[in-house]
């Protein structure tokens, strides 16, 4: 089994364009979608959820009132300022701003009344859905929760498990922007990364951050160029680095009007886009994959 991993500096570069694509020529690859705090794959896709899950992503602390005696201890001790004493029914109490609370669990631990639990927090789902291309393993994070990188690995290790049981040969990624965290889970275990980049001066500062944090693990990577001809110097440049860098470009996407009002119109008017000039050079740089994976 194979896994092309596609990634950008940052988002807005074309990156789930050329993922879309790639899935549309392999057909019967596994897609996992894991940009989980902004995902829009499922806009090109169009999947069909069969299957949907809770992400637990941490635990958290809960008082139980009828115990806490207010004893203040799980109050001075928690680093998080988490909790608070609160007056009611006469009384006050001990309780929990779960905003606040990182789950660390010393408050459990200093209680004297057994009054605090951990429970899960879900922070996210995760889905199993067709799409007319393959299976496709997707999710979301609730805005602002941590833990997306644990939610991607999940996401890369049930797209690896969904290629096993379907006998597909091939698993495609749409990764994160940036280079954080989440973006290093989705680079785990990629026989080849395609980075996305466009010629800005912030899109070569972008591409060489992606670039050396792909290369800091030994993967091979390929550069596609979109949008090529808005500045050619800077296409140069990209194409200078690269080199530099022994990594192949396979691909240079032109600025294509045609293609974004097609895809403007949704995934039914795919069709419509499949002969644009920018969606052929994009099939053309599956086929320039195939040689070097
Ligand atoms: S689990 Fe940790 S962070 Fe949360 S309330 Fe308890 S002490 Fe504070
Ligand atoms: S340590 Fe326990 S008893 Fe004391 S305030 Fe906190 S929850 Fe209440």
């Amino acid at each position: 089994m194979k896994e092309i991993v596609v990634v950008s500096g940052k988002g807005g570069t074309g990156k789930t364009t050329v993922l879309a694509r790639y899935a549309e020529i392999a057909h019967k690859a596994v897609i996992a979608d894991c940009d989980v705090d902004a995902p829009n794959l499922h806009m090109l896709l169009s999947p069909r959820t069969r299957h949907r899950e809770a992400f637990v992503g941490s635990k958290m602390a809960i008082v139980d009132p009828d115990k806490c005696t207010d004893c203040g201890k799980c109050e001075e001790l928690c680093r998080y300022d988490a909790i608070s004493a609160v007056d009611g029914d006469g009384r006050k109490r001990a309780v929990v701003d779960i905003d606040s609370c990182e789950g660390c669990g010393v408050c459990v631990r200093v209680c004297p009344e057994d009054a605090i639990d951990m429970r899960d927090r879900t922070v996210g789902e995760w889905f199993v859905s067709d799409t007319g291309h393959g299976t496709m393993i997707h999710a979301l994070l609730e805005p602002g929760a941590e833990n997306s990188g644990r939610l991607v690995a999940m996401v890369k290790h049930k797209a690896k498990m969904a290629a096993k049981e379907n006998e597909a040969e091939l698993v495609l990624v749409d990764g994160p922007p940036g280079i954080g965290c989440p973006v290093i889970a989705a680079l785990a275990g990629a026989n080849i990364v395609v980075i996305v980049a466009e010629p800005t001066v912030s899109g070569l500062s972008d591409f060489r951050r992606i670039a050396d944090l792909a290369g800091g693990f030994n993967i091979k990577c390929a550069l596609v160029v979109n949008k090529a001809d808005l500045n050619n110097d800077v296409t140069a440049s990209l194409l200078e680095e690269a080199t530099t860098r022994e990594m192949p470009c396979i691909g240079r996407i032109p600025y294509d009007e045609e293609l974004l009002a097609a895809m403007a119109k949704g995934p039914d008017a795919a069709r419509e886009y499949q002969g644009c000039p920018a969606m052929i050079e994009i099939s053309k740089t599956y086929d320039a994959l195939q040689w070097i994976l």
